[in-house]
Formats: structure tokens, C-alpha cells, sequence
């Protein structure tokens, strides 16, 4: 496979370990081209694990170099000038890669941005830094280095390679600007993500809620019967149902006005939902004025318990009915069924029996006078 980057005897600085380092990053560079190249195996564990070694290969290389700088005495003009260049360098590559997810072409935008950036260094700032070492090393001060590297070194090739350097900092501004911008789409997109998923949560909310009582509408209710009697059977535990009815509530509703039988209904759900003691237990709007409570794992004498309470706690309201014959008070009838829900001809998990048996117990506890709970 053709490398990327082709060593060139102008890269020599002449410090041994330098170029020592410089032939390392060259192969690393040339490897990460390949891996990006390679169209076999797993190229992105591949290219992670290059970057790794390349990453933490160039850090140890600047400071080796920045270490090489102070031995020398190099002027500070130009230690500073190298430092930012590493410094930069090294941002630089960590953007990128945190942005390859983004790019058109992430492997040829990494690759490109690599070996330019090496030979554009090694040819610079690196082959100056090695002439002025060079000069200290005769003797000369090292700021007179520096100054006869600027003045007598200012040369074709010197001008071209500060124009390029130019370029690439354009370039690289570019590249972190559009970085930013990524960064700031993303944001904007997680808390748009966010607030959609709070309204779809209000929403589903809403869809399973009684808009007048507050509890759990009959789909909610119909939902959680379907896997609480699921659950039931598989373990063999009864499920309680107790199907709730206003006792005259249409004569109510005549008497009082229907705003008064609206404000008479919510409170006896409100009623009816402090009778209950367990999490799972719930208390469903099934239609009109009748409601509908799910006791899972709970039995026959545990649900004629509850519909009791249930009774008591209506009747305690003391909400005044006078075109009732059943009490002076608003009152319910209740019908109560528990049973393991063994599975019907036409009901797999056995919740239309419980419902029919809880229905007919209801119209029982009707026929026998109201204000009252009877068994199916
Ligand atoms: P029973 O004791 O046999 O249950 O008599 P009832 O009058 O309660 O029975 P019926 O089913 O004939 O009447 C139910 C009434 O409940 C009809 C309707 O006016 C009233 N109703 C149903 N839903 C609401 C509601 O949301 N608000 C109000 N105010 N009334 C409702
Ligand atoms: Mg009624
Ligand atoms: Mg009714």
C-alpha cells in the first residue's frame, strides 16, 4: 500500500533523536493511513487504536523537543512560538477526531491534516530551531541566533513555508469554527430531544387520564387489567375487581343541576381512591358514573374488604341526595369479584370473566336495594 508520507532527507534537523522521533511519527502516519485504507477488518478499532498511539507518541515528542529548547538555552521568542504550535496542534488533531462522525471523508480529512501538518513543522520551525541550536552550540548567544535565523533565513523558502503556515491556521480556524457549530446543533438538538420527550410524556399522561375525575380513563384501566391478570394467571394469584355504580345518580343530576353532579362525582373518586392502602391497586372512570377498581394479588375477602370501605367512605361523604330512596346521602353499589383469571373460551387472560362476574354481582347489589357491595 502507497504511503502518505514519504520521508525526504530535507527533513533532517540533524539532532539524532529528533529525527529519530520524526522518522516514529512519519510511520505512525503513514500506519493511520492504512488502517483508514484498509478495507478488511474492524477499521474503526484500528484507527482508534492508532490515533491513541499517535496522540500520546507526538505529546511525548514535543516535550522531548521543548526539553532539547531549554537545554539549549533556545530564545524565548521562539520557545514560545514552538510551544503554541504544539499546543495548537494538539487541540486541533482532538477536535477533528471528536468531529470524524461529522466529516464527509473523516479518514482523508485526518490523514491530509496530519502529514501536511508534520512536514509543514519539520521543514519550519523544527529546521530552525536545529540552526539555532546549531549556532548556540558555536558559541553564539542565543538571542543573536534567533535574530540571524529571522534576518538571514527570511528567505523564498522561509516566506513560502510562513504562507503556509498562514493557511493552515485559516484553515484550522475554519475547522474549529465548524466544530463549534456542530457542537452547538448538537446541543440544540438533545434539548429539543428532551423537551419532545417531556411533552410526548404529558401527553401519554393525558391519553390515560379522566379529564373531570383525574384518575385513570378505561383504556388505562384496560391496559393494566390485561397485565395484571397476565402476571395472575402465570402465577396462579387472584386478581379483585370491583365495579362501582352511583345509586340514582340520574335523579341527582335532575335535582341538583349537572354542574352539582359533576363536583359529586369527583369527590367520590377522590372518596374512593383514599379506600386504598396498595401502589397497585387502582381506581379507573369506566363510564358515566361508574367506576372501576383493580386489586391485583388480592382475594375475595381482601376485595369485600375494600368495597366496604368503599361504601362507608361514599356514604361519610354526606353529599345530600334527596331523590334517593336508598339514603338521604349519595351513595354507590358495588359489585366484587376475585378470582385467578384462568383463561376463557374466547379470553386469553381470563379479564372478561372477572368483568362479566363483577358486573352481575353489581346488579345484584342494585336489585338488593343499593348503598351497598354483594359478591359475585
Ligand atoms: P342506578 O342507581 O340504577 O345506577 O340509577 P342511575 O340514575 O345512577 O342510573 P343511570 O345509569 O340510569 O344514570 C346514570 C346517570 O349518570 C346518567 C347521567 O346523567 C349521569 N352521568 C353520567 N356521567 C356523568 C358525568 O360525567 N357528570 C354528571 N353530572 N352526570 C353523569
Ligand atoms: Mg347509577
Ligand atoms: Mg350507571
Amino acid at each position: 500500500m502507497d504511503n502518505a508520507f514519504i520521508w525526504d532527507d530535507s527533513f533532517i534537523t540533524g539532532f539524532d533523536h529528533v529525527d529519530q522521533q520524526h522518522h516514529v511519527l512519519v510511520d505512525l502516519f503513514n500506519e493511520l493511513n492504512q488502517a483508514v485504507l484498509d478495507p478488511s477488518g474492524d477499521s474503526d478499532g484500528l484507527l482508534a487504536d492508532v490515533y491513541g498511539r499517535l496522540l500520546a507518541y507526538t505529546e511525548y515528542h514535543f516535550r522531548e523537543e521543548e526539553e532539547l529548547m531549554a537545554q539549549y538555552a533556545v530564545d524565548t521568542r521562539h520557545v514560545e512560538n514552538h510551544r503554541n504550535m504544539h499546543q495548537q496542534f494538539i487541540e486541533q488533531v482532538q477536535v477533528l477526531w471528536a468531529q470524524r462522525s461529522a466529516m464527509g471523508d473523516p479518514s482523508a480529512t485526518l490523514v491530509g491534516f496530519l502529514t501536511s501538518w508534520l512536514g509543514l513543522h519539520i521543514l519550519g520551525i523544527d529546521q530552525s530551531m536545529a540552526r539555532q541550536i546549531a549556532a548556540i552550540h558555536e558559541g553564539i548567544s542565543p538571542a543573536d541566533a534567533y535574530e540571524f535565523e529571522t534576518k538571514f533565513h527570511d528567505n523564498g523558502t522561509q516566506a513560502l513555508l510562513r504562507l503556509i503556515g498562514k493557511l493552515y491556521t485559516a484553515v484550522s480556524t475554519q475547522n474549529m469554527q465548524l466544530a463549534q457549530a456542530n457542537q452547538t446543533l448538537e446541543d440544540r438538538v438533545v434539548q429539543r430531544t428532551q423537551e419532545l420527550e417531556a411533552a410526548m410524556a404529558r401527553l401519554r399522561a393525558m391519553a390515560r387520564t379522566d379529564g373531570l375525575l383525574g384518575i385513570a380513563n378505561r383504556a388505562h384501566f384496560h391496559e393494566r387489567l390485561e397485565q395484571v391478570c397476565a402476571l395472575a394467571l402465570r402465577g396462579e394469584r387472584p386478581v379483585g375487581v370491583l365495579m362501582v355504580d352511583v345509586d340514582f345518580f340520574k335523579a341527582f343530576n335532575d335535582h341538583y343541576g349537572h354542574l352539582h353532579g359533576d363536583a359529586c362525582l369527583q369527590k367520590i373518586a377522590k372518596a374512593l381512591t383514599g379506600c386504598l392502602h396498595r401502589t397497585s391497586d387502582l381506581v379507573a372512570r369506566y363510564g358515566g358514573e361508574e367506576l372501576v377498581v383493580l386489586l391485583p394479588d388480592t382475594n375475595l375477602a381482601g376485595a369485600q374488604q375494600v368495597a366496604q370501605r368503599m361504601v362507608e367512605a361514599v356514604a361519610q361523604l354526606g353529599i345530600a341526595h334527596q331523590a334517593s330512596t336508598a339514603a338521604p346521602v349519595v351513595t354507590i353499589s358495588v359489585g366484587v369479584c376475585a378470582q385467578i383469571p384462568y383463561a376463557g373460551p374466547d379470553n386469553a387472560s381470563g379479564s372478561a370473566a372477572l368483568l362479566a362476574c363483577a358486573d352481575a354481582a353489581l346488579y345484584r347489589a342494585k336489585n338488593q336495594g343499593r348503598n351497598r357491595w354483594v359478591a359475585g
